[in-house]
């Protein structure tokens, strides 16, 4: 099944319920602009894409990820989710996302370096401060940035340091950009605690996806008494009913690369964690890992997703009927692109903010956001769901602007 596909009906519920018209919702249906390379390195051949949503709001922003499952009809949908998490974070960018086939796990910085520099060789008439802006993404970190600037640097022959983001410092980078995703979503929890559990205590937890927004985001909460009782990644997961120790977990992992030979506790599979009994389940690795073969034996009430579309539509079907609440993609992951647009910012002003002062902006950011979702959904008296109040907001605004452009009337 195609995720993109997927994503078609997520638009067309939404269209039902707001009353949006054919006319309008068509420029919502295709990508602007879709461009794909076959990379080539030492004889080695590695499929690319950049994809452009939608530029009604501004330039094209999103990662890039690295992962040898990566296609055309992935990075779309990810292009897509882009554009309607930062129009519903109302920062002023289009949506966008890009993606290199292969695993990058266990290669050489060599290698790595060369085609990260392909990568933006060959996607550099596409990308710029004002055309479209790259970060990182799945397999992707700051080092990677690095070298895709510079490529492009060499390529446009000045400085740019706004046309890519998750920078290190020392190239206009920002602190806050490690650990802005987890922090986003863990503003995004104590809300939905505070509204939906009556800001109630010691809530239990488990993270698919331990990495580093599935980490990070552990360590806030079990800094805030809650209890984590299972955690995965790729190579499978543990568990402890009375609760893990999140800091010594994620300095393993750290050191050692993955958590399957962790001692503590018990060895559980991906599968399993997902079907953990827990207050909490917060997803962090890839997209449909709840589908209608496993939606029926999720016990959390709660979901919140870190990664992107890790719950499909049919999915989403079920946990509703469940009365499982589950708090969107383009609102629990937008602390990323929301620090990515401060550090953007400041690379095009040149005036370096305090961190201390843009935490404070991103507190205040998540807090506004969520509740604009929440009060469309209450609105609605309950008969929408948080995700459907996200995309009804997201894509009214793409609209409007759209309506201001002439492309729809
Ligand atoms: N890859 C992150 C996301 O999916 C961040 C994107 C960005 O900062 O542009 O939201």
């Amino acid at each position: 099944m195609s995720i993109f596909a997927d994503n078609l009906k997520r638009l067309q519920e939404v269209q039902a319920i707001s009353g949006i018209k054919d006319e309008e919702m068509k420029v919502l249906l295709e990508p602007v602009q879709n461009k794909y390379v076959e990379l080539e390195i030492e004889g080695e051949k590695y499929p690319a894409w950049r994809i452009l949503y939608n530029r009604a709001l501004g330039p094209g922003k999103g990662g890039i990820r690295f992962h040898p499952e990566v296609s055309e009809d992935e990075v779309k949908s990810l292009a897509f989710w882009m554009t309607l998490k930062n129009s519903l974070a109302d920062i002023p960018y289009g949506g966008a996302k890009g993606g290199v086939k292969f695993n990058p796990k266990g290669l050489s910085e060599q290698k790595l370096e060369a085609i990260s520099r392909a990568y933006a060789h060959a996607f550099a008439p596409y990308l710029g401060q004002d055309k479209d802006i790259p970060a990182p993404d799945v397999y992707t970190n700051g080092k990677i940035m690095s070298w895709m600037l510079d490529e492009f640097e060499q390529v446009v022959g000045h400085h740019e340091p706004g046309m890519i983001t998750g920078k290190p410092v020392e190239l206009g980078g920002i602190k806050m950009r490690g650990d802005a995703t987890a922090q986003g979503g863990y503003i995004v929890i104590k809300e939905m605690v505070s509204k939906f559990l009556a800001g109630k205590k010691n809530l239990s937890f488990a993270v698919q996806g331990f990495g580093n927004a599935g980490s990070f985001i552990a360590e806030k909460l079990a800094a805030d008494g809650f209890v984590m009782v299972a955690a995965s990644d790729s190579s499978g997961g543990v568990y402890q009913a009375d609760g893990l120790d999140v800091s010594k977990l994620a300095q393993f992992k750290q050191a050692a690369g993955s958590l399957s030979s962790y001692e503590e506790g018990t060895k559980i599979s991906n599968a399993e964690l997902l079907e953990t009994e827990v207050d909490i389940l917060i997803l962090a690795a890839l997209e449909n890992q709840i589908t209608e073969l496993n939606a029926d034996k999720i016990k959390a009430k709660y979901i919140v997703e870190l990664a992107n579309g890790p719950v499909d539509f049919a999915a989403d079907k079920i946990l509703a009927s469940k009365g499982t609440l589950i708090v969107p993609d383009i609102l629990a992951n937008s602390g990323g692109v929301i620090t990515s647009y401060f550090e953007w910012a400041q690379n095009r002003t040149g005036q370096i903010l305090d961190e201390e002062y843009l935490r404070v902006l991103l507190d205040k950011k998540m807090k506004a956001n969520w509740t604009a979702v929440y009060e469309k959904y209450l609105a609605a008296e309950n008969k929408i769901t948080l995700r459907q109040a996200a995309y009804w907001l997201a894509i009214n605004r793409i609209l409007i602007a759209e309506k201001y452009r002439g492309r729809i009337s």
